[in-house]
């Protein structure tokens, strides 16, 4: 059983800068939570608070119920596995794995018993009598997760584990963890600059910006429901197109001499606030419709300016308005520089977000039933 509690939770360092505001999370048993942002947004921060390795300027920090604040890392019942993985060069795999509970003082056979365990699942047995320089990356890697899981902790924390390892290696260990996780059963929090492996490993994400909580939800909410331009354009690769225009008063908007009506939308009633306001339209790559422009298809006219082959899908490039925008395409849909087409899109499949606020502009109704989820 381990759930823990973040609750107000600042951080002040000496110098003044203030890299995290106000967090707060519940994360349940067995959660894998993966804190997500670009480098500077305070993850590392947090985590490090989590552990104990940082003091928490103001907050509650909650493990089971019981405050943790100010217990030293190793009385904190959580492991942390870290980027450079802070192995023993001079000790063989079976002594670093071992090393923790050597120095906890466990007996003898409890240890072998838990290193074994922790080799058989992490594919480490036939390297125990090796030392870390002649081990891949991807092996070293295994050997630092389990000098975690042999202490079996209540909590795992992972600070950037993957980022030394090559893509392809990366897309595997990738696997090995989220396997890991589905056997260990175990509370892990995973901080990544590296949306994909967001989306990929978390039950729940949390995005951060500037040391504050974008949005926290699953991955398919975070990606199909983003709270605000911050979220729709940090997770998706290529990121969503943006169009900044401004909403005429009969609920249209003009791109590049096409008129779109969106009085028809299922956030018209909340539009309506917006008239003569500029608002920032935004539609992922997938949902970008193109076609060879024939003289009589309808749609917004545009020339191809890249096409991009990336295997089971390409990329075709072209500009609205000056605006760059890219359409995901099936693999066998192929264009080259220079060729006219007309672009569409589904309403269905548009988010709409304040200019001034760059907040999600939702139904009205939805916006209800987010207030009273976060009551519950
Ligand atoms: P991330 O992990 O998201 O890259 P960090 O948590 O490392 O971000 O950093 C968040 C902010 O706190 C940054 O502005 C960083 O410069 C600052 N910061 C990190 N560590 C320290 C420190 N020891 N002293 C002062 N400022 C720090």
């Amino acid at each position: 059983m381990a759930t823990m509690k973040l609750e107000n939770i600042n951080k002040i360092y000496p110098s003044g800068v203030q890299a995290v505001f106000d967090f707060n999370i519940d994360i349940k048993d067995g959660e894998f939570i993966v804190l997500v942002g670009p480098s500077g947004c305070g993850k590392s921060t947090t985590l490090r608070m989590i552990a104990g390795l940082e003091e928490i300027s103001s907050g509650l920090l909650t493990l089971d119920d019981k405050k943790i604040n100010d217990l030293a890392p190793k009385d904190r019942d959580i492991s942390m596995v870290f980027q450079n993985y802070a192995l023993y060069a001079h000790m063989t795999v079976y002594h670093n794995m071992a090393f923790s509970l050597v120095l906890r003082k466990e007996k003898a056979e409890i240890i072998h018993e838990r290193v074994m365990w922790a080799a058989d699942i992490l594919g480490l047995t036939p390297y125990l009598n090796r030392k870390p320089a002649n081990l891949s990356g991807g092996q070293r890697q295994r050997v630092a997760v389990g000098r975690s899981i042999v202490r079996n902790p209540k909590v795992f924390l992972f600070d950037e584990p993957l980022s030394n390892l090559d893509a392809k290696l990366r897309g595997i260990m990738r696997k090995e963890l989220k396997l890991l996780h589905t056997r260990l059963g175990s509370t892990m929090i995973y901080v990544t600059h590296d949306q994909i492996e967001a989306l990929t490993l978390a039950d729940r994400i949390v995005v951060m910006s500037q040391g504050y909580i974008q949005q926290i939800g699953s991955p398919t909410e975070i990606y199909t429901d983003p709270k605000n331009l911050f979220v729709a354009n940090f997770i998706g690769t290529p990121p969503m197109n943006i169009f900044r225009t401004k909403l005429n008063d009969d609920l249209s908007f003009d791109l590049e001499g096409t008129v779109v009506d969106v009085s028809k939308v299922s956030i018209a009633d909340n539009l309506v606030n917006f008239k003569n306001k500029e608002v920032v339209i935004g539609i992922r790559p997938e949902h970008v419709m193109i076609e060879a422009d024939n003289g009589k298809n309808k749609g917004v006219p545009s020339v191809v300016t890249n096409y991009e082959l990336l295997g089971a899908s390409a990329l075709v490039h072209f500009t609205i308005g000056g605006q760059k925008v890219i359409s995901k395409v099936d693999e066998r849909v192929v264009f080259k520089k220079g060729d006219k087409i007309v672009f569409n899109f589904s309403l269905d499949n548009t988010y709409f977000f304040d200019n001034e606020t760059e907040n999600r502009i939702y139904a009205i109704n939805h916006d209800k039933g987010a207030q009273d989820e976060s009551r519950d």
